[in-house]
């Protein structure tokens, strides 16, 4: 069975336990991430929600954040403020990569290495590697929407 990932934020009021595999690792680089995230691209991976444990110790909480006119929100703590996750508009938990890298010794576990560039038509910054560039989406995975 796979390891558990054990995701808090900065202050350790929200923990995350992520099992299973992500419905899709991706590095993105469409408008909504860029106006979303405030990143050039956003290296993430979207999860189905059951495969998440949340739990919000006390004196914090989470604070939701949805973007104007998407179905995207983000959520921060509202004790240290870190940005915790996402939600896309198909309801997949949308973590940022780095989280998994700051709790595995600063290593991106194997399990949640990107597969491909998607929006790469929307790019703003070249990226020379050996992943597929995909102009768009993939069908019916994505790690966000340009839909309104
Ligand atoms: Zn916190
Ligand atoms: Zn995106």
């Amino acid at each position: 069975m796979a390891q558990t990932f054990h995701l808090t934020c900065d202050c350790g009021a929200i923990q995350l336990d992520v099992d299973g595999t992500p419905v899709l690792s991706a590095i993105c680089h469409c408008q909504s991430c860029r106006e979303m995230y405030g990143v050039d691209l956003f290296n993430a991976s979207a999860w189905p929600s059951e495969a998440i444990k949340r739990r919000v110790g006390t004196g914090a909480d989470l604070i939701a954040h949805r973007q104007f006119g998407r179905r995207m929100w983000r959520y921060h703590c509202s004790n240290c403020g870190r940005l915790v996750h996402g939600r896309n508009r198909r309801g997949h938990i949308v973590i940022p990569n780095e989280r998994f890298r700051a709790a595995n010794e600063d290593s991106l576990p194997e399990r949640v290495q990107p597969s491909v560039h998607l929006f790469y038509a929307q790019r703003v910054v070249d990226i020379a590697d050996a992943l597929p560039k995909h102009p768009d989406d993939l069908d019916a995975v994505e790690l966000d929407s340009t839909d309104v």
